[in-house]
């Protein structure tokens, strides 16, 4: 009985120290990300981070996806793309760019959900490096690539 109690309180600390991880991880990318904002889109985009349900959850799952699934945080994020998240709470980071790999924005459908074609694409074309975007791009072809060289790499069993 006594050990039983012991491992629960174990398991219990290991979970309180990972979520403290995950919490400093998470307002370490925030406060990286604030940085490549544009300064006077800055005290916005901040309060939108701090508070789930102001103007829509689209900035919040962008610094999600750069925080736990490695997208990326460009230097300098352009200021249309901030505006897009500022002005339509229903803008998500669901298309990305096939050259940088870089998520746009777009309105997601309203009868189809996040995998139906979106409602409004507001960036067809990346805008950091002008490549096409659409979904699942860059993570495809990244993708491809690796199927392509695998064959070479794996050895001879
Ligand atoms: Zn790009």
């Amino acid at each position: 009985m006594i050990e039983a109690k012991q491992k629960r309180v174990k398991a219990f600390n290991l979970q309180k120290k990972s979520n403290q991880d995950f919490e400093s991880h998470w307002f370490e990318i925030c406060e990286q990300f604030l940085n490549a904002v544009a300064s006077r889109q800055r005290p916005a985009v901040a309060a939108r981070l701090k508070q789930p349900n102001n103007g829509g959850s689209g900035l919040r799952d962008w610094v999600a996806a750069i925080t736990w699934r490695g997208a990326l945080l460009p230097e300098r994020i352009p200021e249309s793309l901030i505006q897009v998240y500022l002005t339509d709470p229903e803008a998500a980071p669901l298309h990305d760019c096939e050259g940088c790999g870089l998520l746009v924005p777009v309105r997601p459908s309203r009868f189809d959900g996040w995998d139906g074609e979106p409602e409004e694409v507001y960036f067809p074309t990346c805008p950091l490096c002008e490549s096409r975007t659409g979904q699942y791009l860059y993570f495809t072809k990244k993708h491809e690539s690796e199927k392509k060289i695998n064959p070479l790499r794996r050895r001879p069993r």
